[in-house]
């Protein structure tokens, strides 16, 4: 359908409607550059409008109207995502959810909210009463709630809670399908999971319910080590061991000083950060020291967070940004370590690219078992050899979630559940179209 937005503004009246060039273009963009694939390919991409509705009855005044219209409706939370999630590849509406950012309720270790509130905003709220959200991205400052459940994964939290995916870490959602007449449905218990990383392709999320982890004393620290091995081995052994850990990165020697750890890790050195229970700090110092790992730095996890200080913005993708801001001939590879065979295939795959995939490990647990997955740091040649890389790793055993497609099930992430849910709430495909092989828009894309 032609794109009309004085029909638009006349059926949604109360609703903010931007559409100056600037706007646009600032509203069609996300961190998809991190990708040099993805830059290329999504750069042009523009929203023909923008929408801010101010609450839930706006938001489904918008939906309406677009519906009515057959106008593409691509949801945006913070706009942090690194897959251009929520970069519009076929222009229509971008609808930005950041006003409807209410927190709802805390009790009994479960926060609703709505889903343009920010996850840092939603942590300091249930920390009042003695809570902390289990998971958050590295982004937490800027990301929402449905953001991050619609585009994310876990990140500082996932060593014990897992990814959001697993079942009991999100509730229940309220959405709304993309029609002419939306009734918000209230979707709770596993079926809640098939809202999880659909990218806002099979429902708007209006509401989210996330369950709290008891607020711990926590503490930050980084230990160095003078071989890989042995630190990515101390890794692994706290991982398995009974530490309460909201945090457990290993990176390899060349990445501090690329991030701005030289002031911390001597040259040469490799670096484990943590945010570990005090309960945890002895048996952490005694498995670092027989692996010849030193405490170079610590820090109050409750005073460091919520600041750029914080252990943790030097981790998860923000190692990826850091070393990006100093060396823009970088991009990297999101991988999963098989358990019982990660430390081999670790080292086995280190010493075989050597600089060009620097070793940069988080720990996580997946079904509850401690795992590792790996981020690294690749020097970028072509997308020749980047796929070479991948498919490389694929050969070996090693997992690859690839970065760099905007295609949810080329990302590897996609479920039946999610295309049925797809078919019933978004039955004319208007919702992010593009980002699914599947949906009806092949031949266009860009
Ligand atoms: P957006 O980017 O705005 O949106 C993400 C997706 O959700 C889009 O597809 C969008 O259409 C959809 N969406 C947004 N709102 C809604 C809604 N209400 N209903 C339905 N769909 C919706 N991710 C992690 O998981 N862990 C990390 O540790 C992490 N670290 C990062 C570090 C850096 C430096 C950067 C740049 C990114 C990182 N990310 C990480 C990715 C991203 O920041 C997070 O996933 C974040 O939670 C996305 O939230 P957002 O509000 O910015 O979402």
């Amino acid at each position: 359908a032609a794109f009309d937005l004085a029909t638009l503004r006349r059926q949604a009246p109360e609703v903010e409607w931007l559409d100056d060039e600037a706007q646009r273009k600032r509203a069609s963009r996300d961190f998809s550059w991190f990708s040099p694939v993805l830059k290329r390919a999504l750069d042009c991409a523009r929203a023909e409008a923008v929408a801010r509705p101010a609450d839930q009855s706006q938001a489904l005044a918008v939906i309406a109207a677009c519906a009515r219209q057959g106008v593409p409706l691509t949801l945006r939370g913070a706009g942090t995502g690194n897959y251009g999630q929520c970069v519009p590849l076929h222009g229509g509406v971008v609808m930005d959810m950041s006003r409807l950012d209410r927190i709802l309720g805390i009790a009994d270790g479960v926060v609703r909210v709505e889903a343009g509130a920010r996850l840092a905003d939603i942590d300091t709220a249930v920390r009042e009463h003695g809570w902390e959200l289990r998971l958050m991205p590295s982004t937490y400052r800027m990301a929402t709630a449905g953001g991050f459940y619609a585009g994310g994964f876990g990140g500082i939290g996932s060593i014990r809670y897992g990814s959001l995916e697993e079942p009991g870490n999100v509730l229940a959602a309220k959405v709304a399908p993309m029609t002419a007449r939306p009734e918000p449905i209230e979707v709770r218990g596993m079926a809640v999971r098939d809202l999880y990383h659909a990218y806002g392709t099979n429902g708007v999320l209006l509401e989210l319910e996330y369950a709290l982890a008891p607020c711990l004393p926590w503490v930050e620290r980084l230990y160095t080590f003078a071989a890989f091995m042995d630190a990515a081995r101390f890794g692994h052994a706290l991982a398995h061991a009974a530490v309460d850990l909201r945090l457990l990165t290993v990176l390899d020697a060349p990445i501090p000083p690329l991030i701005g750890l030289e002031g911390k890790v001597p040259d040469g050195q490799c670096a484990v950060l943590m945010v570990v229970s005090r309960t945890g700090v002895e048996v952490a110092d005694a498995l670092a020291a027989q692996g010849g790992g030193h405490l170079a730095f610590e820090q109050d996890h409750a005073a460091a967070f919520g600041t750029a200080r914080s252990l943790i913005e030097y981790t998860w993708n923000h190692t990826t940004l850091r070393a990006l801001r100093r060396d823009q001939a970088i991009t990297y590879l999101q991988s999963d370590f098989p358990p019982g065979q990660a430390l081999e295939l670790v080292e086995a795959m280190r010493s075989r690219y050597g600089a060009e995939v620097l070793m940069h490990l988080e720990f996580l647990r997946r079904g509850n078992v401690p795992s590792c997955a790996g981020l690294q740091l690749v020097r970028y040649r072509s997308e020749a050899r980047l796929r070479e890389i991948i498919a490389e790793h694929r050969a070996a055993g090693v997992y690859i979630a690839d970065p760099h497609t905007w295609l949810l099930d080329e990302g590897g992430r996609s479920n039946p559940g999610q295309m049925a849910l797809k078919r019933r709430f978004d039955p004319h495909g208007l919702l992010n179209p593009g980002k699914l092989t599947t949906d009806g828009y092949e031949g266009l894309k860009p």
